[in-house]
């Protein structure tokens, strides 16, 4: 048996995991007892790996080879590597050429590595001239990013696990940890076990195990955040639990935010939330005079219109009491990835570019440029996720590239989505599993290799980057997702007009050297190590700084960033010092309005529907979906209630029930929840069409949750607002 060490590849806690394997096939997997993420502890997903990479046949289905469809419906049949790869850039090579770089568009995902990353975006923005390259983590975390810019200059979160052993006050917002963050939950209740003086506060619509766990439950109306945490800042100025020695010395912006709590007076708040005022005082109270308070954060903050004054609300308060930069106190965005965060630090959304770059900014497309040796970067902004799909639904986008996703089933308002697959005029779609929704869209399918098969880099949560290793071979003729972005960007250059050489040309590499009279390609790489040192180098001088780490030191331990040449270890936490990346040096307050959700409550769709993750499941179930065990939690989608609604309704516990919002309508049972309040509606996200159809308002077979929910989203940070919709439930009459 041999043993090789990996990172689990579902959530954004980045568990070590050792996977045994023999003869060429993975036959266990244990949690990795040097880990600092998990010290040797995995949850039931992490745990049951093993036994999802060896799933039948039955439901999760590999790609094993190219599949091209000749006609729209036809079955997709076999094709060689090469005349895919080639059919794929004579495609998009004419839709450029026809209509323009903005003619084509890639939607990637948190699933894929860091280096994986990194091709893909050069491939847009530096070969093609594109910044239509977006990824799935634009539904997982871009509030976190704008929020953290909007107010502590940069995309950085200054806390991680170990802060959790540190806090006296743990304020847990928008997040199920319990379901979401399984083994990072186990340290909370360790950490509280050994410390009686631990206050913890969770603040949900809904009472999950993560809320029955608080000394303290705000169960809010939803979309409320942003009042809520402007009516603790009223009462901790009210109280005088500020700190005005911290807040003149290294912040900014306090008095316009003064202003505006002003009008969030408790009574206000009480009303507007559904919390009484007494709790209001006692959260204020605990998290501005505990000795260190820590924010964990997650969708429910995030996945809303107001998404980014969500986050720098809450920022807000740490600034104010000075609770950030100390042994456990400051806000920490936890990821919903695995490598969420690697795809931020190279770059790997619309708006951004390598190393935590800003694509609006001109001298930062010029260090990038210069980087990879082209003769600009284009600054018109990109296509966000919703955007991208709404483009191609508008016939703007020809040629879409999906990898590793399924935005047929994980994107909001899924009739536009799958209208943009349909209209775009070639549709590929890098996936390891056949049975993803999106498959059924694609012109051609190319296989990509999974965990336990892949090699590269993740970062987590807390910045840590850990190594990917495999621990078998690639199945049949599936490929690296690295590999086939170079195999096919390297086919694109041939076929696209060659740039005028950059005066500061980075282009190529050692390992490719420059035949005479030959184009130097932009993708020389022959390992993933090679594209991740150009990853390094892109870093050097900027607030993630990784110039001082090596896959060899990965190899040893995973590490934090920053980490810099010289460095002998990365940062646990940052902005010990007061000083934050800023012109000034000084944080600045974000004086952000509440507003209302984006589409509320009426009389024709009287019920708030939230949706959620499920303990044992993972996104669309395409890993999980494979293994019977993983179903004894939950078996079956249901929409929960609160019990007066359902007696309200003459409905009875498993009574069949459309759930109707704007956009669409699905069928499930009702199960009477006492976690929910009046008006609210629970649906677990993770259901696909084997388990959940579903129909668009004008008739057309979607499946699962977001048949219903809205692609409305943050105007900052374009992240969407997943978490609510407004939905009528009525009895399902059999025929
Ligand atoms: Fe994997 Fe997350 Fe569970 Fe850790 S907590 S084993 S990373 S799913």
């Amino acid at each position: 048996m041999t043993e090789t060490r990996s990172t689990c590849p579902y959530c954004g806690v980045g568990c070590g995991v050792i996977i045994q394997s023999e003869a060429g096939q993975i036959t266990g997997v244990r949690g990795d007892p040097q880990h600092p993420a998990n010290f040797g502890r995995l949850c039931t997903k992490g745990s049951t790996l093993h036994l999802t990479a060896a799933a039948p046949v039955t439901r999760q289905t590999r790609l094993l080879q190219p599949m091209l469809r000749e006609r729209r419906n036809g079955a997709p049949l076999p094709v060689e590597w090469g005349r895919a790869l080639d059919l794929a850039a004579a495609r998009f090579a004419q839709a450029v050429t026809d209509h323009g770089p903005d003619a084509v568009g890639f939607y990637i995902s948190g699933q894929l590595l860091t280096e994986d990353y990194y091709v893909f975006n050069k491939l847009a923005k530096g070969l093609i001239g594109t910044n239509n390259v977006d990824t799935n983590s634009r539904l997982c975390m871009s509030s976190a990013v704008a929020g953290y810019k909007m107010t502590l200059g940069a995309d950085a979160p200054p806390a991680c696990y170990e802060d959790v052993d540190h806090a006296d006050c743990l304020f847990i917002a928008g997040s199920n940890t319990a379901f979401a963050h399984p083994v990072l939950f186990r340290r909370i209740e360790e950490a509280r076990a050994a410390k009686p003086q631990m206050k913890v506060i969770v603040c949900d619509p809904r009472r999950t195990d993560t809320a029955e766990f608080a000394d303290l439950f705000l169960p809010i109306q939803p979309g409320t955040d942003v009042m809520l945490f402007h009516g603790l800042l009223h009462i901790m100025l009210w109280e005088g639990w500020t700190q005005p020695e911290y807040i003149a010395q290294h912040t900014s912006g306090f008095d316009a935010l003064k202003t505006v709590v002003r009008e969030c007076t408790p009574e206000q708040v009480a009303q507007t939330c559904g919390i009484p005022k007494e709790d209001l005082f006692t959260a204020a109270q605990w998290f501005a005079t505990s000795n260190s308070t820590l924010s964990l954060y997650c969708q429910g903050l995030n996945q809303s219109s107001s998404g980014t004054a969500k986050n720098a609300a809450l920022v807000n308060l740490h600034l104010a009491t000075a609770q950030i930069g100390r042994p456990g106190a400051g806000p920490f965005s936890l990821t919903g990835q695995p490598n969420a965060m690697g795809g931020r630090e190279v770059g790997g959304l619309a708006n951004l570019l390598s190393a935590h770059r800003d694509l609006a900014n001109p001298q930062h497309r010029a260090e990038v440029a210069a980087l990879w040796g082209v003769p600009s970067v284009p600054d018109k902004p990109g296509k966000t996720a919703v955007e991208m799909f709404q483009a191609a639904a508008d016939g703007e986008i020809k040629a879409l590239w999906i990898a590793c996703t399924n935005p047929a089933q994980s994107m909001p308002d899924q009739a536009t989505v799958r209208r943009a697959l349909q209209r775009a005029e070639f549709v590929v779609v890098q996936e390891a599993f056949a049975t993803t929704t999106t498959c059924e869209f694609a012109d051609l399918l190319l296989p990509a290799t999974t965990w336990g098969e892949k090699d590269g880099t993740v970062t987590n949560s807390e910045r840590r980057i850990s190594r990917v290793r495999p621990a078998v071979g690639k199945p049949g003729g599936a490929r690296h997702d690295w590999e086939i972005v170079v195999e096919f960007g390297r086919r694109l250059e041939a076929r696209l007009p060659s740039p005028p050489p950059s005066p500061a040309s980075g282009r190529g590499s050692p390992e490719d050297p420059e035949t005479p009279g030959q184009r130097r390609t932009l993708f020389p790489y022959a390992t993933p190590e090679s594209i991740w040192l150009e990853h390094r180098e892109s870093t050097r001088g900027r607030d993630l700084d990784i110039t001082g780490l090596s896959y060899g030191l990965l190899e040893r331990s995973p590490q934090q960033w920053p980490f810099a040449e010289g460095a002998a270890q990365g940062r646990a936490r940052l902005y010990e010092d007061g000083v934050f990346p800023t012109a000034d040096g000084k944080a600045r307050f974000a004086a952000v309005q509440y507003r209302p959700l984006a589409e509320a409550r009426e009389s024709r769709y009287p019920f708030s529907l939230t949706t959620g993750r499920l303990r044992d499941q993972w996104h669309g179930m395409s890993r999980t979906g494979t293994l019977g065990r993983l179903f004894g939690h939950v078996p079956e989608p249901v929409v929960e209630m609160h019990p007066q609604d359902i007696a309200r309704r003459l409905l009875r516990e498993g009574d069949l029930v459309h759930v109707t919002s704007k956009r669409g309508s699905i069928v499930l049972p009702v199960q009477a929840s006492a976690a929910l309040g009046v008006n609210q509606a629970f649906i677990a996200m993770h259901w696909g069409p084997e388990f959940l159809a579903g129909v668009s308002s004008t008739g057309e077979r979607l499946a699962g949750v977001n048949a219903l929910t809205t692609s409305a989203y943050c105007p900052t940070s374009k992240q969407p607002e997943l978490k609510h919709a407004a939905v009528k439930i009525l009895k399902a009459e059999l025929p």
